[in-house]
């Protein structure tokens, strides 16, 4: 019944939102948004604070429920309820395959890195510990960070506490992975190494929509820009047509200022 025609947005679309809206109170945050994510596209989305980027990821893996529109998870319509009987239209089961990163890493603080990165699979999936904490270590690997297997959040630097975030994300076998402005509390010389492992991502074809103030990586590591500004996609393309030469007057002024 939820069904929805593929054609609409191509095959390749993974994940779309259709005329999102979202209402706190009185103060309308998002004003119809429409997103589409194809199999391994990256998407960048900018704009100023206060815009709604954090609003509209969150409603792409329904964290926040949308008052209008909705999200199409490989082509169904995901409802209201959080579980599904076959896995197709249950909140649960976005969020699932929809992984989230966020700007404040959000990790178990008296939980080791290991049992961070092994704890969803384990409790969500059921997936049996040995074979948990293999993947794990190979994802810690990844992202460098094996070594401190058995350190605890306090005690890693906010750049590696930010790989194990996504690590951690990792662990769960998105098939989306949504960033939320992931570098935004680091420190200037931990960026780099945070971003360092989103560029990998995106190299090894992992579908991202990424919110970023970091202009020059979103113009380099992204397929498409989109700039959200007072709720309205106001100007989407690719980074040579947005970030690198912007011809929308809102879009040029939101750039300048990070030059
Ligand atoms: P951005 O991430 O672009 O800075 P947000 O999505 O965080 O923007 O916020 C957009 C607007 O929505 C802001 O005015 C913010 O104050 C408001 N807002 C966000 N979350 C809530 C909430 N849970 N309750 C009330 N207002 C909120
Ligand atoms: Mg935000």
């Amino acid at each position: 019944m939820t069904n929805v025609q593929q054609t609409a947005a191509g095959p390749q679309t993974v994940l779309e939102a259709r005329g999102i809206r979202k209402s706190f109170g009185g103060l309308e945050v998002l004003k119809g948004v429409d997103v589409t994510l194809a199999r391994g596209e990256v998407v960048g989305l900018i704009g100023p604070s206060g815009s709604g980027k954090s609003t509209l990821i969150r409603c792409l893996n329904m964290m926040e429920k949308p008052t209008g529109g909705s999200v199409i998870f490989r082509g169904h319509k995901i409802g209201k309820s959080f579980r599904d009987r076959d896995g197709t239209t249950g909140i649960g089961t976005l969020r699932r395959h929809v992984g989230m990163v966020f700007q404040h890493f959000n990790l178990f603080p008296h939980k080791t890195v290991l049992q961070n990165v092994t704890e969803g699979p384990i409790v969500v999936c059921n997936t049996p510990r040995a074979e948990a904490e293999e993947r794990a270590m190979a994802l810690l690997a990844e992202v460098g960070l094996a070594e401190k297997r058995n350190a605890y959040p306090s005690h890693l630097s906010g750049g590696q506490k930010q790989r194990v975030a996504i690590a951690r994300a990792l662990a769960m076998q998105p098939e989306v992975l949504l960033l939320d402005e992931v570098t935004s509390a680091l420190d200037p010389e931990l960026v780099g190494e945070v971003l360092n492992v989103i560029r990998r991502l995106a190299d090894d074809g992992m579908t991202m929509a990424i919110v970023t103030h970091e202009m020059a990586f979103a113009a380099d590591v992204a397929d498409r820009i989109l700039f959200l500004d007072e709720g309205r996609i106001v100007v989407e393309g690719k980074p040579d047509e947005t970030i690198r030469n912007p011809t929308n007057e809102r879009l040029a002024s939101f750039v300048s200022r990070f030059n």
